[in-house]
């Protein structure tokens, strides 16, 4: 039997880098009776402290600096097969041979799965909770205690006749030994193969009752049949020395235990005559691995594989295909405007949607494919098909397809879209995460192409993709490198060849590529969100603009300014004007972009209707109930508004009425033909009869020639903009050309038909 003083004096090194962890264990054991507590904040001293110590427990942190817990354990089984023992923690010491316990220090779950591989006894999870963890460390003190007492007794009766060991020490010391150890405990005869003696713990354990005499075989009815062959292949090796392994008993009222068998040789001159079997139940244990690996490879939500199993899953795959030459799809999806539902219907139906989605996915694919949640609303498939490239297309479609059909998320009908991308195995590359990439920049791919659809991955994606980084990063910088800069297009009334006002166009002077146009860039500063900065930037420089026109005396300029959608959506106020915006119940993100353009107007002391800004009608109608508000505000600063591009969107002259619109810009695609294309002259027409009874100006994009003038003259249109006037140009140009003249732009200022490039010069 164990006595607590045993328990209480064994010899315990606690090993954390963090002082006040190792204060508070010292304290904790120390308070609860430990006589034996040595520390060390260095990992790298307790291989070297064990050797001369040797610990009956070791409380070891995992995450330390120069040497984790894991390389610890690592060198501590060293020492062990140092000593001549190979599995486990064994300790050999006099005579002594015990399994050393060393419970690992963590607050990271995902850690324990390894720990248990790497020979950890049990966990002292942080936060400390103080009973439990005396109460673990007693009871992994008290196996250890047995298990030394046990070897005590094996060594001593070793060479001893057999009548003299069992008769005797039966009913004795032995019997009280062996028959309050907590695990099973048998010794077994190398020579007429039956038991010598098995402690009561195997018949509470299993109901089964065996003794002196019985075959080994016997132990082995209750074994689990799936796991029968490997447990009789491995006991095969058992009167050799030890075996060591897990495996499940199928009790008669079916339940399963996990129990852990070690035994180990006892020699006499002769060699090995006995074989001692201790056997542990681990169920818990393995139930808890279980849970581990559920927490740590599934997808809580949705219960599908989760990003990690999914990587492991495809690169297990790849193995296998290499080898029979098996086609892998990756298939990339993710749901579009995803982000949309979860802010109009919330989380809770937001999870639900994520969770049929994954349901409708699983009954797309067969069930040897592999679905995974991969990110928020992202999932991965894996496909494998003998040689069909064309598989991977039609689930694809199939997917659409199963999507048109609504979700009832609680009574709310919600019909979603996703976008797809997929790169193959090994056409597109031979790694996983090559795959994985390529398949993720697919299906970015489709985003583009306008959602709802899907990609197969090509080599010309990648260098686009990278193409598209490059420029992000170089967006991120160009602000604070002053790359940007505004040209200035006038706009000239019709009826007189007046100069009305100009439009703003950024540029981007991106070094190593010459001047960049903003189709080329704009929407890469909506992506990342840049559009906020850079637009301020843009408002401001153009009444700074303004303000140095009027200054150098050539008068009050109006200008036009381009606004994307995205700027009256995204904020980045100080929290105190949030918070004080939002007592008032404004919506802060809106503010912002007030807050910055009245700021330009009031610091360069503009009149706010010399601003105007132009949005085109897909950002009107985006969010257009809240657009309508801010443009009542702008509209009350006395700022003009005007919709840009008119024609190319939904065309529709009914917002006319509802947004506070002051002129309306008719897209260059109608005047390009205007004189040739009867449609597009009749279109336009009436455009600008019908935007007249709503009294609001019209202004003519893009002319190129003086017949298109001359027309759009003819049919009542106020102003125009062009190359046929005047291509977009510096401010300083700009300046030159109007202190130059009557400020009436004569239709000779460039060459018509020939483009920007030949108009600047
Ligand atoms: P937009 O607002 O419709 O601007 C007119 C575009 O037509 C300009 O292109 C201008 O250079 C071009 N253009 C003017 N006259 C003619 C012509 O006679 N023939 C032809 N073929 N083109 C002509 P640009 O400067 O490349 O700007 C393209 C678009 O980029 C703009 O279209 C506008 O939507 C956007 N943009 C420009 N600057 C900004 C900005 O500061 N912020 C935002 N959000 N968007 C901007
Ligand atoms: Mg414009
Ligand atoms: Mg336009």
């Amino acid at each position: 039997m164990t006595s607590s003083s045993d328990i209480l004096n064994a010899r315990i090194l606690v090993v954390d880098d963090r002082k006040g962890n190792v204060e508070l264990l010292h304290g904790m054991l120390s308070s609860a009776g430990y006589t034996s507590i040595a520390c060390t904040m260095n990992p790298r001293e307790v291989c070297d402290l064990h050797r001369t110590n040797r610990y009956d427990l070791i409380l070891l942190d995992l995450m330390m600096p120069g040497m984790d817990g894991f390389q610890v354990m690592e060198c501590l089984r060293e020492i062990e097969s140092e000593a001549g023992y190979e599995s486990g923690f064994q300790v050999q010491s006099q005579g002594e041979r015990t399994a050393l316990p060393v419970l690992v220090i963590t607050a990271q779950p995902q850690h324990k799965e390894r720990a248990l591989q790497a020979g950890a006894k049990g966990f002292i999870t942080k936060p400390f909770d103080r009973l439990q963890m005396l109460t673990h460390i007693h009871d992994v003190l008290e196996i250890r205690q047995l298990q030394k007492q046990l070897q005590k007794f094996a060594v001593r009766s070793e060479g001893v006749p057999e009548e003299k060991i069992f008769p005797r020490e039966t009913g004795d010391l032995f019997d009280q030994l062996a028959g309050n150890l907590p695990q099973v405990f048998w010794i077994w005869d190398v020579h007429d193969k039956t038991f010598r003696y098995i402690n009561p713990e195997w018949e509470k354990m299993t109901g089964q009752r065996v003794g002196r005499g019985d075959r080994l075989e016997t132990i082995f009815e209750p074994v689990h049949p799936e796991d029968m062959e490997r447990v009789l292949r491995e006991a095969a090796d058992l009167p050799l020395g030890g075996v060591d392994h897990d495996y499940r008993l199928l009790l008669p009222d079916m339940s399963i235990r996990w129990v852990h068998l070690r035994t180990f040789p006892i020699k006499d001159s002769a060699g090995v005559h006995r074989i001692v079997g201790v056997m542990d139940d681990i169920t818990q244990r393995k139930q808890a691995d279980q849970q581990l690996l559920q927490v740590s490879h599934y997808d809580a939500l949705t219960h599908l594989p989760n990003r990690v199993l999914f990587y492991e899953s495809l690169r297990k795959v790849i193995k296998q295909s290499e080898m029979n030459h098996r086609i892998v799809s990756v298939l990339f999806l993710d749901i579009d405007n995803f982000k949309n539902i979860n802010d109009t219907l919330g989380f809770a139906l937001g999870d639900e949607l994520l969770r049929e989605f994954s349901l409708r996915l699983l009954e797309c694919l067969r069930v040897t494919d592999i679905v995974a949640r991969i990110g928020g609303d992202e999932f991965g498939c894996i496909l494998v098909s003998a040689d069909d490239l064309g598989n991977a297309g039609l689930v694809a479609s199939k997917i659409r397809e199963a999507l048109r059909q609504p979700f009832d998320l609680q009574g709310h009908q919600v019909t979603v879209t996703a976008s797809i991308g997929i790169s193959v195995y090994p056409i597109d590359s031979v790694d996983a995460d090559t795959l994985v990439k390529n398949g993720d920049t697919a299906m970015y791919r489709s985003k583009t192409a306008g959602r709802d659809t899907y990609r197969f991955f090509t080599p010309e994606m990648n260098v686009r993709a990278i193409e598209k980084l490059d420029q992000e990063n170089a967006l991120r910088k160009a602000l604070d490198r002053d790359e940007f800069v505004l040209h200035y297009q006038p706009k000239v009334d019709l009826s007189g060849g007046w100069v009305t006002g100009m439009e703003a166009l950024l540029r981007w002077k991106r070094p190593e590529h010459g001047v960049v146009g903003p189709l080329e860039f704009i929407p890469a500063l909506e992506q990342t969100g840049l559009i906020t900065q850079v637009g301020a930037w843009v408002i401001e420089s153009v009444c700074r603009q303004i303000a140095e026109w009027r200054h150098a005396g050539i008068g009050e300029i109006p200008v036009s300014v381009n606004v994307s959608g995205r700027q009256f959506s995204r904020g980045t106020l100080n929290q105190d004007v949030i918070r004080a915006t939002q007592a008032n119940g404004i919506q802060p993100a809106l503010l912002e972009f007030e807050l910055q353009t009245e700021r330009a107007l009031r610091e360069n002391s503009i009149d706010s209707d010399l601003l105007e800004l132009e949005l085109t009608e897909s950002s009107l109608m985006t969010h257009a109930k809240k657009t309508v508000s801010i443009l009542q505000r702008l509209k009350v600063l006395g700022i003009q508004i005007s919709i840009d591009d008119f024609g190319t969107g939904y065309s529709s002259l009914s917002y006319v009425k509802r947004f506070p619109i002051d002129v309306l810009k008719i897209d260059r695609s109608f005047i390009q033909e205007i004189t040739t294309n009867s449609a597009d002259a009749a279109i336009t027409t009436a455009i600008i009869d019908m935007a007249h009874s709503l009294h609001v100006r019209v202004v003519a994009e893009g002319v190129e020639t003086a017949e298109q003038f001359d027309f759009l003259k003819g049919r009542g249109c106020d102003e125009v903009q062009g190359f046929y006037l005047s291509p977009p140009l510096p401010a300083n140009e700009i300046s030159q050309l109007l202190l130059s003249g009557n400020r009436r732009l004569k239709p000779t200022l460039c060459r018509p038909n020939a483009g920007e490039s030949a108009c600047s010069s």
